[in-house]
């Protein structure tokens, strides 16, 4: 085998490629159809290339830049004078362990559903770049969350393709005698076994636990097949394999974690065995509960007390009786740490509860999330005042890197060093900034557009395609030609995200007359772009997509609004980097920070939102748009109207006006100027190189309280 290709197949082996604009591109290269056909996936690419085309492809045009790529990769590897050596040298000997049920690192890695999985991905890749000592655990799902497919009547069904370790840079972890390293851990009455799986994201490893093995009875096999899949049973069986595996894992790696994150309620199971570890070593119950909790931070997410997860007292005594037994744990004292009320164990078991409990700081994801937990905890501390509930704030960030995309990248780069300038500090963005023409930031503006349009025309062809081949309906002409009717000199508001039904997708459709005369004002015309996936229990999130395909087909919004099915990180990338305006429009303050919107500032994308999560913090004004000003409504259907009547309201006079007021050169002067501010303002802050340093300072350095 040549150098070059060695050279290349080690690169497919780490994930560091997916936010290095080159290391994609020379995927790309070396066989662009294939690398479409294979979403992307450069392990699948290398597999299926013929070797003739491999060879050639390396031993001429790429051999150039396959050299300068893996020198930068090395040189990655290999930098010692990281900001944690520098800021950080205490957390260098021991690792942070940082839990999550879910990893969004590159589309073609299938273990995350949405947000959080997203947020989990980039918390990682910037503990890499920031020279953390970082290890991620998580499970290995073998059909990780569902595709989506739309039937002739928008109806959201679920399929789920199988993905296979040999299709995936992941490797068998072995133990010292080179065999493979198995957990064992009690479930209910049964010893469940678990294969453990590396995969390597820069500089740091995320483990993956697998119990998709022979040596597993069926029901055990299945923990691993779906991210959020199966009923309750399921849901605690995964939470078990993700905390007490996990916990076992690093002990079998002989790994000493210095501090363990819980991201979301998910692992704290964790603490459990934990408190077995500490109580081995002879420690009393209450002595132990003390060193736990001195171990553990945990990052809460959900501002809805239903949105946490809660086991009932008979499944805890059915799925843990023989666990505590073997570890000397009293079930009563183990349902006092997930008790809402500790003086009632008679009800449910919320792990929030544990984990808060267990954990020597918590927060919340924006500063409003901060204040909505403090309130929604605070009977768990014995007080009425909120301020004396210890939960702070850290707000979510994106992976700046990984979420430019190569043109956006470029075009910056001719006017910095490198995309950090944009996000290093405000007064480095406003230096790059001011080097930047607003007739170059519009070029650049108008060719992200244009790509979008041909990606779009592309997709929807090949959805209704696919739609069409499982039902006889013969797709109405003007349906097909639509998709050529989107234009690049229009208006583009995209809306993509999960569809929880509080994120409100169809608001924009509350009065169709009023949506009509916008979408079809014949000078200052609107284009939408919709894409989600609803949870596969989720009905009234179902219906929410049927509503918005039944309205895209109306005669007056065909080819103007679009459903673009399988949301998932690439179609992400393609929409947040094309789209003028990011809507957001959820019921205040359910969306704990939202992340999306964050994403499409380095693209010059500006955003529409009500004042929730991370945009109450970052509008200042001048930096895209409020909806409302943060109204709150205990009845549904009026917070409703209210917060369509203010979104139609600041599209028709803020939004749109601005966007269409040209100079004699057809240049959206104040439009620019909102695009500058944005990136100046919010590219700098919501970032998650920002976000890991401050729980770095605040919450993995034992020194620094909340
Ligand atoms: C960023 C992202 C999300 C999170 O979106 P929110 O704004 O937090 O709702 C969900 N899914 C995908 C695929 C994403 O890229």
């Amino acid at each position: 085998m040549s150098k070059n290709i060695s050279a290349v197949k080690k690169l497919s082996r780490n994930l560091w490629w997916s936010w290095d604009t080159e290391a994609k591109e020379l995927f790309k290269n070396l066989s662009p159809l294939l690398w479409e056909k294979v979403n992307h996936n450069p392990v699948e690419l290398l597999r299926h290339i013929s070797a003739e085309e491999l060879e050639a492809r390396c031993s001429c045009e790429l051999g150039i830049t396959i050299d300068q790529v893996s020198r930068r990769f090395e040189d990655y590897l290999a930098d010692k004078n990281t900001w944690a050596a520098n800021h950080a040298p205490q957390l260098l000997s021991r690792p942070v362990a940082y839990f999550s049920a879910e990893f969004g690192i590159h589309e073609s890695v299938r273990i995350y559903s949405g947000g959080l999985g997203i947020l989990s991905g980039d918390h990682i890749k910037s503990a890499s770049d920031l020279g953390l000592n970082f290890i991620g655990v998580t499970l290995f799902y073998k059909e990780g969350y569902f595709r989506q497919y739309l039937n002739q009547d928008g109806w959201q069904n679920e399929d789920y393709p199988l993905q296979y370790p040999e299709s995936l840079p992941v490797e068998k972890v072995t133990d010292e005698d080179g065999k493979d390293l198995i957990i064992e851990l009690t479930i209910a009455q049964s010893t469940v076994y678990a294969q453990a799986w590396s995969l390597k994201v820069g500089r740091a490893t995320l483990y993956l636990l697998d119990t998709n093995i022979p040596a597993n009875e069926a029901h055990y096999r299945e923990i691993c097949s779906r991210v959020y899949g199966g009923d309750q049973n399921m849901r605690i069986n995964q939470e078990i394999l993700l905390g007490i595996g996990g916990v076992k894992l690093l002990k079998a790696l002989k790994l000493d974690p210095a501090v363990y994150h819980m991201n979301e309620g998910h692992s704290a199971f964790l603490t459990l065995e934990l408190l077995a570890e500490q109580l081995g070593k002879g420690l009393s119950y209450q002595e132990a509960k003390a060193k736990v909790k001195e171990q553990c931070v945990f990052t809460t997410h959900t501002p809805v007390p239903a949105g946490h997860d809660r086991f009932s007292r008979d499944m805890m005594s059915y799925t843990f009786s023989k666990y505590l037994g073997q570890i000397g744990i009293d079930f009563e004292d183990m349902m006092k740490l997930g008790a809402e009320n500790p003086a009632d164990t008679s009800g449910l078991f919320t792990m929030t509860v544990l984990a808060l409990q267990l954990s020597r700081c918590a927060n919340g994801v924006s500063k409003l999330h901060g204040e909505v937990s403090r309130e929604m905890w605070k009977h768990l501390y014995g007080t009425d005042d909120p301020n004396q509930v210890p939960i702070g704030h850290i707000t979510n960030g994106v992976h700046t890197r990984s979420w430019s995309s190569g043109f956006t990248d470029r075009f910056w780069k001719n006017h910095a060093e490198s995309i950090e300038e944009l996000f290093s500090s405000r007064e480095s963005a406003e230096t790059v900034l001011a080097r930047v023409s607003d007739s170059e930031l519009w070029c650049m503006r108008y060719r992200l557009k244009r790509n979008l349009m041909d990606y779009i025309s592309r997709y929807l062809s090949n959805q209704l395609y696919h739609q069409h081949q499982y039902t006889p309906y013969k797709p109405a002409d003007s349906s097909r030609s639509a998709k050529s009717i989107l234009s690049p000199d229009v208006l583009t508001i995209g809306f993509a995200r999960r569809f929880a039904t509080y994120k409100r997708a169809p608001l924009i459709f509350q009065d169709l007359e009023r949506l009509n005369a916008i979408v079809n004002n014949a000078n200052m015309p609107v284009q939408i772009i919709f894409a989600g996936k609803a949870h596969p229990h989720d009905d009234a999130g179902k219906e929410y997509i049927r509503q918005i395909v039944e309205h895209s087909r109306r005669p007056q919004f065909l080819g103007k609004v679009i459903f673009l099915e399988n949301y998932n990180i690439g179609v992400a990338k393609r929409l947040i980097s094309g789209v003028d305006v990011w809507l957001n429009n959820p019921v205040r303050p359910m969306e704990a920070s939202g992340t999306s919107g964050q994403k499409t500032v380095l693209h010059g994308g500006l955003n529409l939102s009500i004042m929730d999560g991370w945009w109450c913090e970052a509008y200042n004004g001048t930096n895209g748009w409020s909806i409302g000003s943060g109204e709150e409504n205990d009845n549904y259907d009026e917070q409703y109207r209210i917060d369509a009547a203010h979104l139609y309201e600041v599209l028709e006079h803020q939004v749109i006006p601005t966007f269409y007021e040209r100079n004699e050169h057809n240049i959206p002067v104040r439009w620019l100027k909102n695009v500058r501010n944005a990136i100046a303002s919010i590219a700098p802050v919501y970032n998650t190189d920002r976000m890991v340093k401050e729980y770095t300072m605040r919450y993995y350095l034992n020194d620094q309280r909340p």
